[in-house]
């Protein structure tokens, strides 16, 4: 049997299927990655948490990265990766959908029980007293040149929810995220290069805990040998051929 005929036979049987992702599902809707060919990570460096609330500084230069980002996530559909996880969550295959994207798009494509590891681009919140702001009434302070926003409450610096490098993982998020990953009975890890803790031991927890491990992602990662199946191929192309495997 090839890969992908497998690939559709675990599909039909799961029952408690999880979908985990990374910032690849987004790029065949125009938003770029940070480590593939094209990745953002090989032309810029990461802010990190600690200089984020330390210097005024990395603030800007993380909001004018945040402008970009923002508008490029603004301007995005789902696509066919995000649209058929919807389809076989509406199948009763896949349950939750765990992402490492702070894009949105899971929501746009109609995916339930979404947990979203890595934040949000939609809010902006204090990083002091945590008050709240649509990222997009930031953006507009930012491009008016307050190049490094601060609570009008308390005077505190905004930062998208978004978890940035050396800020710690959302608690609740990362609960959930173990629980239905060690009930899972499909695991199905898509567009992520699996480098970045928490993302390279929730599917190793998935395997161990009894799970199918698919891994469709066009460059290798660290955790291939592990894998029941994997598929180096364009996302989109593969879950339209996934499709194609089910029942009409
Ligand atoms: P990554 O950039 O490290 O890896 C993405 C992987 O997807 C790469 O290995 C690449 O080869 C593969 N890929 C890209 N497009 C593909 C396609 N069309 N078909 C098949 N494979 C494809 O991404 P990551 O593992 O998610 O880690 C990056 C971190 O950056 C995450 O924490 C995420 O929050 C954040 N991020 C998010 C977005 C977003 O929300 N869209 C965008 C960039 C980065």
């Amino acid at each position: 049997m090839d890969d992908l005929k497998k690939f559709g036979a675990l599909v039909r049987a799961a029952e408690r299927g999880v979908a985990f992702t990374g910032a690849g599902i987004s790029t065949e809707s125009g938003i770029p990655d940070f480590r593939g060919p094209q990745g953002v990570w090989n032309t810029e460096t990461p802010v990190y948490y600690q200089d984020f609330m330390a210097s005024r500084e990395a603030r800007v230069r993380a909001w004018q990265r945040g402008v970009r980002m923002y508008h490029r996530c603004g301007a995005a559909k789902p696509n066919d990766g995000h649209l058929i996880i919807t389809e076989l969550q509406r199948r009763g295959h896949i349950t939750t959908v765990i992402t490492q994207n702070i894009d949105g798009l899971h929501h746009d494509a109609g995916n339930v029980n979404v947990i979203e590891l890595h934040g949000t681009n939609r809010t902006a919140a204090c990083q002091h007293c945590w008050k709240e702001w649509p990222t997009s009434e930031i953006i507009a302070r930012v491009e008016k040149g307050d190049d490094a926003p601060e609570c009008d409450a308390c005077g505190g610096p905004i930062k998208a929810r978004t978890i940035s490098f050396g800020q710690a993982m959302p608690e609740h998020e990362m609960r959930r995220a173990t629980e239905v990953t060690q009930e899972a009975d499909l695991f199905i890890a898509i567009g992520s290069s699996l480098v970045v803790e928490p993302a390279a031991s929730i599917p190793v927890l998935a395997k161990r805990s009894g799970a199918s491990l698919v891994i469709v992602n066009a460059q290798p990662t660290p955790l291939d040998d592990l894998a029941d199946i994997v598929i180096r191929e364009p996302i989109g192309e593969t879950m339209r051929k996934l499709l194609g495997q089910l029942p009409g």
